[in-house]
């Protein structure tokens, strides 16, 4: 693995159990300011589960991480203050249905008395105007697509204004294959546009996706992980195209 002098990112011999079940056998990880990584995997071999362990949305069974050389695993850490770093997007868009679009990106950062409401809605505005929703601002989520929504959801957590943005596969609920509603097959690239301008901008990331033609595109490293455990990880080209691991080759002949 490589050293990183500062790392963003660091992840030290994580594990995480559910009970019996062990599914995080210890991950170590470093990953730099901006870059992006795309994490493949089965499904069951943990990924969720490290992304949430990411933010302390699951307390790890052992191991440290760190973001920006600080404990956020420690006793004494502010995890309200961790989840501001990391803005995180997951497959259902979770919005709160009985707001309006632009309500829904001014709740946390007025709750949290972060902005006074003239700031949260002009930072609203911009956001979703960026995500290329400036047109509804006072829509609610029903009137919305999918993708449309997800677009929504991303805008929100980028209110927050955290340096670190964690997608838990969000265009798997776009999928036309999961949804019964007549799609619009725009409706998944428009969502990866988006996180590819914010890739492009400097944002860091962590991706789980099984989009892998747009990993192979704008992930600086892949990361494939097996049963809890990372088996392999590079470049694009290395993981996706020369697969080392016989595991990684079986894996990818199922979905490529
Ligand atoms: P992935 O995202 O790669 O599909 P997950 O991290 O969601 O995998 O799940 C990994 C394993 O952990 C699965 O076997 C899942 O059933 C189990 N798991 C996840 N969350 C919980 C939980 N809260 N309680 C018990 N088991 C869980
Ligand atoms: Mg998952």
């Amino acid at each position: 693995m490589r050293k990183m002098a500062n790392p963003k990112i660091k992840v030290v011999g994580l594990k995480k159990a559910f009970g019996d079940l062990e599914v995080l056998k210890g991950i170590d990880l470093e990953i730099s300011s901006g870059e992006v990584v795309c994490i493949i995997g089965p499904s069951g071999s943990g990924k969720s589960t490290f992304l949430r362990c990411l933010n302390r949305l699951e307390e790890p069974t052992a191991g440290e991480i760190f973001v920006d050389g600080e404990s956020i695993t420690s006793n004494g850490a502010d995890v309200d203050r961790v989840r501001r770093h990391l803005g995180m997007v997951f497959q259902q868009f979770n919005l709160f249905p009985h707001y309006t679009v632009k309500q829904n990106l001014m709740f946390a950062p007025v709750e949290l008395k972060l902005k006074t409401p003239v700031e949260a809605e002009k930072t609203a505005i911009r956001l979703l105007d960026r995500v290329g929703l400036g047109d509804k601002v006072d829509a609610k989520p029903r009137e919305l697509s999918g993708g449309q929504q997800q677009r929504v959801a991303i805008a929100r957590a980028l209110a927050m204004e955290p340096d670190i943005m964690l997608f838990d596969e969000p265009t798997s609920a776009l999928d036309p294959e999961m949804v019964s509603e007549v799609l619009d097959p725009e409706m998944v690239s428009e969502v990866l546009d988006v996180m590819r301008e914010l890739a492009e901008e400097g944002m860091t990331m962590v991706i789980v996706t099984h989009e892998m033609g747009f990993a192979h595109d704008v992930a600086d490293r892949v990361i494939f992980i097996d049963d809890g455990v990372i088996v392999e990880q590079g470049t694009p080209e290395q993981v996706m195209d020369h697969p080392q691991s016989v595991r990684t080759k079986s894996f990818l002949s199922k979905v490529l």
